[in-house]
């Protein structure tokens, strides 16, 4: 590796936690989906930070929205009202047609707000004793890192050494429903579950799953609690994942996106019979729907609209997954399988026959950003703005990797 790239990254390992393990790469700077190393090199984004850069780096109306907010204020905390957040609010409000929004950071800041939420709605609503309120989650689930989202994850990497962990979780396999009805016990108040499993691979539900899911929480009284962190605006080539399954849960979590790749902004959405359970005191953040975050997260909405960067999705998403399709027919079955939906794909190998990690190191060298996740998946994720040419490209070298494996 050149020296200026070194330099960098041992610094990172020197003095930073070992928490991750990183592609050998030193991003400089990055404009909409390309992005250029710290000796100058170009790269294609097929990541765009797990679907936080939806809108492509640098986005110049989101870059303007956040330079328009910095000439007026950034932080207020919740102390005082302000004039950016009521306005976020109501379009969150509109495009996704819940009641409420409380905003938050980080997605796994959203979820134990969502959780929070359920447990109180479970004691007040439904009377169940109250440090007694369970939920149910999928196993493979991904929802964040907090130890008591860590604590109700299937994942020995996620918990080990990390308890004693919180209790009132159940889980279900995700797309069982016999699963999902064992689980299910007298108080159970919330279903919480990812549309796709990201983390876990990009993981398709088997069709009709939620809504025979959606049937069951009525029937029992249970929250369907959607976490759309990764799967939201846009990314799946629907606004929300849930519209493909035909349902529409109780409340709904979104992050990543959400902040147009500029700031660490999450929300939590409910109609007003399930968010009124928080009163003042219960719930909040210092920095949650800051003057900044909420100035950018707003024109992060309206530029998905204007650009119609859903449509866009399902489009290039498709055109993905058959180039990628087509790359499995030639590979001699290294790539096992070609999964996803709208521009979020997940391209299962053969671990017999190469290894994702290593297949993605040998893409970052052609000039093609991914991540591998769970040594068997690659992940390829851009920004919505991507164009056909830039798929082709990319798919090109991937294909070239594959054969070069095979040979
Ligand atoms: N939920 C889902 C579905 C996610 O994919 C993620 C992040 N990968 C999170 C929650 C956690 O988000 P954050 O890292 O912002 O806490």
């Amino acid at each position: 590796r050149p020296a200026a790239s070194t330099f960098f990254v041992d610094k990172e390992a020197r003095f930073g936690a070992r928490n991750y393990h990183p592609v050998p790469v030193v991003v400089e700077r990055a404009l909409d989906c390309r992005v250029w190393d710290v000796e100058g090199r170009e790269y294609i984004d097929m990541m765009s930070a797990y679907s936080a850069v939806s809108h492509g780096h640098l986005h110049p109306r989101l870059v303007a929205a956040l330079q328009r907010q910095l000439g007026k204020v950034a932080v207020t905390s919740r102390a005082y009202h302000g004039t950016t957040l009521g306005p976020f609010l109501e379009k969150l409000c509109a495009v996704s047609g819940f009641e409420r929004a409380l905003p938050m950071n980080t997605g796994a800041e959203a979820v134990e707000t969502a959780i929070k939420c359920a447990r109180r709605f479970g004691h007040l609503r439904r009377g169940i004793p109250d440090g007694q309120q369970r939920i149910l989650v999928a196993r493979g689930n991904f929802h964040g890192r907090t130890s008591t989202i860590v604590g109700f994850s299937s994942e020995p990497a996620y918990r080990a050494g990390f308890g004693p962990f919180a209790d009132g979780f159940d889980a279900f396999d995700f797309g069982d429903m016999d699963s999902v009805r064992a689980a299910t016990t007298a108080h159970s108040c919330a279903v919480l579950v990812e549309p796709i499993q990201g983390e876990a691979g990009v993981l398709l539900p088997p069709p009709g799953f939620f809504q025979a899911l959606r049937a069951w929480c009525d029937e029992k009284g249970l929250l369907l609690i959607i976490d759309e962190v990764q799967a939201g605006l846009g990314r799946t080539g629907r606004l929300f994942a849930f519209e493909h399954e035909g349902v529409r849960p109780d409340a709904l979590i979104l992050g990543k996106a959400l902040g147009g790749g500029l700031l660490p902004v999450s929300a939590f959405l409910a109609d007003a019979r399930v968010m009124d359970v928080f009163d003042p005191g219960s719930h909040g953040s210092t920095f949650g729907g800051n003057a900044l975050a909420a100035a950018v997260a707003l024109e992060a909405l309206q530029v998905l609209e204007d650009e119609q960067l859903v449509e866009r999705s399902a489009r290039l998403g498709e055109h993905l997954r058959g180039a990628l399709q087509a790359v499995m027919d030639e590979s001699g079955g290294l790539v096992r399988a070609v999964r996803g939906r709208g521009l979020w794909v997940g391209v299962d190998v053969d671990p017999a026959l190469a290894s994702a990690r290593a297949l993605v190191e040998a893409l970052a060298q052609r000039g093609v950003l991914s991540k591998e996740t769970h040594e068997t998946v690659i992940r390829f994720a851009p920004p919505l703005t991507i164009t056909r040419a830039l798929v082709d490209q990319a798919v090109a070298a991937f294909r070239e990797v594959v054969l070069e494996q095979r040979a």
